[in-house]
């Protein structure tokens, strides 16, 4: 596998799309400080698969995007394409058909990367086995960084390990194991999730078994009740049969009866007529008797009516008696009164009528006395016939 071709597009100081053809041989890259040199090897790390920002002397995959000048604005997308040779067929299977692979890395501002390898859109690791396989790759210590060389002195023992299998051409096989680890893994844990399947699907089998049991239990079970409600309903049609036999017999008498309270029912019918045909003068007469027992019993009424008014009006007529008797004995006395009055008058008229001739005044002072006398006495004895009329 041979590196042919690496083009940057927007990648760190390469802002614009440049070029850089590997011929073969030795290719040298010569420039002041600061033109690039390292950015170029940082692009070809990244298109191998880097995913350490660090490495990359950044702090975030995206400070790989160029970040903009005093002159020139940012970009916000970066590309690099690395073209490999392959006409040695040492790429894997699914990339081994074609002479020229193209790997293409890709970063946009918030979406993060993503691979193509020949167009056709890859996973990151895909990229990384191609290169892993070919015995190099984003962290192949055959990049050397500056001050890579020190740190490698220092290096851990299983840092050297990588460096030696890197050498040997096993780089890939490790990357593989690890992954096949994890395949192994995980073919492990579903394991374990299957026989946890199978646990509960034998115990299930279990259940159902025994439910199988019942059902079949359930089965004969029915049969055999079917049977019995089969005789039931046998002996119970029976018992029916025998019952409508016996009821059509009582119909049979219970009609014959019915028959003859009919015929009965009919002769009282006719009787009832001829007797309500005798009844009816008798009911007039009754009639006729009622009212005329109303209208005694009113007229009866009507005299307990006048007895109990005659029996008041008695009452009050002796009460009024009583007063006319009490009334006549007050005029009885008073009438007594008046004749003492006038017999006192008399003899006092007879008494003054002597010296009568001697006495001019006293006489006539007498006779006006007199005349007092006359019309008082007139009016007790008008009084006194007033009374007795009124007492008679
Ligand atoms: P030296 O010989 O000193 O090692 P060099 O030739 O390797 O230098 P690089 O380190 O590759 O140079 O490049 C450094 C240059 O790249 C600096 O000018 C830096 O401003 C520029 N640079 C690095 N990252 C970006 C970036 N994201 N956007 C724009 N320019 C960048």
């Amino acid at each position: 596998m041979k590196f042919t071709q690496l083009r940057l597009a927007g990648f760190k100081s390469f802002v614009d799309a440049a070029e850089l053809r590997i011929d073969p041989g030795l290719t040298g890259i010569i420039g002041p400080n600061g033109c690039g040199k390292s950015n170029l090897l940082e692009a070809l790390r990244w298109v191998m698969g880097a995913t350490s920002a660090k490495s990359l002397r950044g702090g975030g995959m995206e400070d790989v995007i160029f970040s903009g000048t005093d002159t020139r604005p940012a970009r916000d997308r970066a590309e690099v394409s690395l073209t490999v040779d392959n006409t040695a067929r040492t790429a894997p299977a699914r990339f081994n058909d074609a002479e020229i692979l193209q790997v293409v890395r890709r970063i946009t501002r918030g979406k993060g990367s993503d691979y193509t390898i020949n167009g056709e859109e890859v996973r990151a690791k895909d990229v990384q086995l191609l290169f892993a396989d070919a015995g190099t790759g984003a962290n192949s210590p055959a990049l050397v960084r500056q001050g890579q060389i020190s740190e490698l002195i220092s290096a851990r023992p299983e840092n050297r390990r990588r460096v030696l299998e890197e050498a040997a051409g096993v780089a890939g096989l490790r990357a593989r194991r690890r992954e096949s680890q994890l395949r192994l893994n995980a073919a492990e844990a579903n394991l374990a999730r299957l026989q946890e399947i199978v646990d509960d699907l034998a115990s299930r089998h279990a259940s159902l078994q025994r439910q199988a049991r019942q059902a079949g239990r359930y089965r004969e079970l029915s049969v055999t009740i079917r049977d019995y409600e089969s005789l039931l309903w046998l002996r119970r049609w029976r018992e029916a049969s025998e019952a409508v036999s016996a009821a059509d017999a009582a119909l049979a008498d219970a009609s014959a009866e019915a028959d003859a309270a009919l015929r009965a029912a009919a002769e009282a019918s006719v009787a009832a007529e001829a007797a309500s045909a005798r009844v009816q003068p008798l009911r007039q007469s009754e009639a006729e008797a009622a009212a005329a027992l109303r209208l005694a019993e009113r007229t009866r009424d009507q005299l307990d009516r006048d007895v109990e008014a005659a029996h008041e009006a008695v009452a009050r007529l002796t009460q009024r008696l009583e007063e006319l008797r009490s009334g006549e004995a007050r005029e009885a006395e008073l009438h007594e009164e008046a004749r003492d009055a006038l017999a006192r008058l008399k003899h006092h008229i007879t008494s003054l009528r002597a010296p009568a001739g001697a006495d001019g005044p006293a006489q006539a002072r007498a006779e006006a006395a007199l005349a007092d006398a006359d019309a008082t006495r007139q009016t007790a004895e008008a009084e006194l016939d007033k009374a007795s009329g009124a007492c008679a």
